[in-house]
């Protein structure tokens, strides 16, 4: 089932989308699968989730942290995490980059803009996003990288309020693209945005990353 699940979303991707299978709540056993039919790059939302499957499963295995991370918890992650996805504060992008710097490497990290109407989604407004990429002591994180943003749309039927959502993200992305001021460590190259039931829009507007769960795994125990 994973595998036929993860053919039909692939044959739908478009050619600048790559996808993060999000396996949150599922266990080892339908990564493998899902590893086995050729998916490389898979999306957690838990520290403790992610380091607990890590170790079981091929030493190959893109992990892409797509949670909401504390900064305590970044040391858990920082020796093996290939993306953190929702960055949401210059305080968390120091303690990325100190935990960086203690395993010697280099992390790669997207910026969360908040355009949901929901208040409970995390994320940065457009002037809090800016100031942080204006911020003079950016420059001075030698081991992260900022590679682009990350957002989640509201959670409505509303498929034009999405749409306007996801337009907002990929506005804003190529008005950083184009600033001419900003430091070497950020290179924006990605938008991280699509889910399940909206990828198909989110594409429509840029996106590079789509994160797909349920639609690959079926629906997990917990509401999210
Ligand atoms: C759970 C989750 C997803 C995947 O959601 P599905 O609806 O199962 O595809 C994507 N992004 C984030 C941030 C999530 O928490």
């Amino acid at each position: 089932m994973i595998k036929e699940n993860l053919h039909t979303i692939l044959q739908t991707l478009s050619e600048n989308a790559n996808l993060v299978a999000v396996s949150k709540t599922k266990p080892v056993a339908a990564i493998q699968e899902a590893y086995e039919a050729g998916q490389r790059d898979f999306g957690e939302n838990y520290v403790q989730e992610m380091v607990d499957k890590h170790p079981q499963l091929p030493a190959d295995i893109h992990w892409h942290f797509i949670g909401h991370l504390q900064s305590n918890k970044v040391k858990y992650i920082a020796p093996f995490v290939y993306l953190i996805h929702g960055v949401d504060s210059f305080k968390l992008l120091k303690e990325i980059n100190k935990q960086a710097q203690k395993n010697d490497r280099v992390i790669d990290c997207l910026l969360q803009l908040h355009v949901a109407q929901e208040e409970t989604k995390f994320g940065l407004d457009e002037n809090e996003l800016n100031a942080l990429l204006s911020d003079p002591a950016l420059a001075a994180l030698k081991n992260i990288r900022v590679v682009g943003l990350m957002a989640m749309a509201s959670n409505t039927e509303d498929v034009n309020q999405i749409r306007t959502e996801f337009k907002q993200v990929q506005n804003i992305f190529q008005q950083i693209q184009s600033r001419g001021d900003l430091p070497q460590n950020v290179q924006m190259q990605h938008i991280s945005t699509g889910m399940s039931s909206d990828y198909q829009i989110a594409m429509e507007c840029g996106s590079t990353l789509v994160r797909i769960g349920s639609a690959i795994f079926g629906e997990r125990e917990y509401a999210r």
